[in-house]
């Protein structure tokens, strides 16, 4: 059973939660069902962090729930969640599940791969098989907004104490049954510091290559994520240290390899974490335009080297390197024309003489492309004076312009 855990104990506050959750979980209640808070939301609390987005988890069939709320919505076909929806913002309710594992602990009747993959997690459960399901210790905690209890079923709660993350059950079973699991192990470890209990950490080295067997718009989604976190740098020297790159970014072998690669690439993720701790927009496209750009210099400079005119080199080299990822990270053809725009752009800021200048700063992607030449000057690769040139001329007047103009044409 799950040890109960009053206020006192962990000390989340009502006030720091969203209204509308705590609506939701109270409609449920009224009408006689179950409502908590469950997952990301109850760990961020815990730790002291803001949650981007409440989850609740009840004993109501998706059919009962959306009954219950006005603006709701069903969403997804094997697995049904239902979206409730307050003013702006959007509460996912999904019904207790369980893992699909039979009273009888037949292992013949467990839906699985060869691999131990599991095929189906579409069976309704209670709360107890719900929190069984869900992958570490710290994301199985259910707070309940009426009592003002914490529900830990695996000892989250003291895992988030001892800053550590670990596997609900046996690690070797549950990451054959989902391999991506390994990949979420190394993002939450990256964006919560926390140290992956050596156990849960043990089975990774040698099941990394399951990674091979999983949809490549799951593998996509879960990098954007470990992109998006906040903590990119750090996620991605964790997905080097548990071997975990060959696959999710394969392209980062050769990018750390090379002295360049790595000093533009964590120049990238950096830039990129500082954007998310100051809440302004980070690009996904201007991401993975930075991780497949040291494959496009590459290129670009053996087909310059084979003859060929540097802009018509550069497209083709732009065209061979997103071609050639799709086999592997499978980036979706939706952020090629961002990507492609930035890199096509970077030729554009060596040529300082007469309109040319002027007609860069016009362009819609001319801060993006910016940010970029910096990040090339920052690696070595082109010349600091470049940037600083570009820099400067964004800041001075008219006059100073022109002077700037003359002085290098
Ligand atoms: P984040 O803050 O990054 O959203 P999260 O914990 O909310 O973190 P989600 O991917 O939103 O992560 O998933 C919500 C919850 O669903 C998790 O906390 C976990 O309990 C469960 N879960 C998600 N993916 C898996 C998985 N692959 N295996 C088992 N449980 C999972
Ligand atoms: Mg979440």
């Amino acid at each position: 059973g799950a040890k109960i855990l009053p206020q006192a104990a962990h000390g989340i506050r009502r006030d720091q939660i969203d209204d509308c959750a705590l609506k939701t979980c109270e409609t449920l209640a009224q009408a006689g069902y179950k409502g908590y808070l469950v997952g990301g939301a109850v760990r961020d609390l815990l730790l002291g962090k803001t949650p981007k987005d409440f989850d609740v988890a009840t004993d109501a069939t998706p059919e009962e729930v959306r009954r219950l709320f006005r603006r709701s919505r069903i969403i997804g076909r094997r697995f049904q969640i239902v979206h409730v929806m307050c003013g702006r913002v959007t509460i996912e309710v999904t019904t207790f599940r369980s893992n699909g594992q039979k009273e009888t602990e037949d292992e013949n009747e467990r839906p699985t791969d060869e691999h131990g993959r599991l095929l189906s997690d579409n069976v309704f459960g209670n709360m107890a098989d719900d929190a069984a399901r869900r992958d570490f210790t710290i994301n199985a905690l259910y707070y309940d907004p009426l009592s003002e209890e914490v529900h830990d079923y695996f000892g989250g709660v003291a895992d988030c104490k001892k800053r550590v993350l670990r596997m609900i059950g046996d690690p070797e079973t549950r990451f054959r049954e989902d391999p991506v699991r390994m990949l979420r192990a190394a993002r939450f470890a990256a964006k919560l510091d926390f140290h992956i209990d050596p156990d849960t950490r043990r089975p990774v080295a040698t099941l990394a290559p399951l990674l091979a067997n999983i949809p490549r718009a799951r593998i996509f989604d879960e990098a954007l994520k470990l992109l998006m976190s906040g903590h990119a740098l750090r996620g991605v020297h964790q997905l080097r240290a548990e071997g975990l790159h060959h696959g999710m970014l394969p392209l980062l072998d050769t990018i750390l390899d090379d002295s360049i690669g790595e000093r533009f690439i964590t120049a990238a993720l950096k830039t990129t974490d500082a954007r998310i701790a100051q809440d302004k927009p980070a690009s996904p496209a201007f991401l993975f335009g930075t991780l497949l750009w040291p494959q496009v210099l590459q290129r670009w400079r053996e087909l310059e080297a084979a003859g060929e005119k540097p802009q018509p080199a550069l497209f083709i080299a732009m065209d061979e390197v997103l071609d050639a990822q799709r086999g592997q990270l499978a980036i979706p053809r939706r952020y090629d024309g961002m990507i492609k725009e930035i890199w096509a752009l970077q030729p554009r800021f060596e040529q300082r003489g007469g309109q040319r200048p002027y007609r860069l700063l016009e362009h819609p992607r001319f801060r993006a492309a910016y940010d970029f030449l910096l990040l090339r000057a920052e690696s070595g690769e082109v010349d600091a004076e470049l940037g600083d040139w570009w820099t400067r001329f964004q800041d001075v007047d008219d006059d100073e312009r022109v002077a700037m103009l003359l002085a290098d044409s």
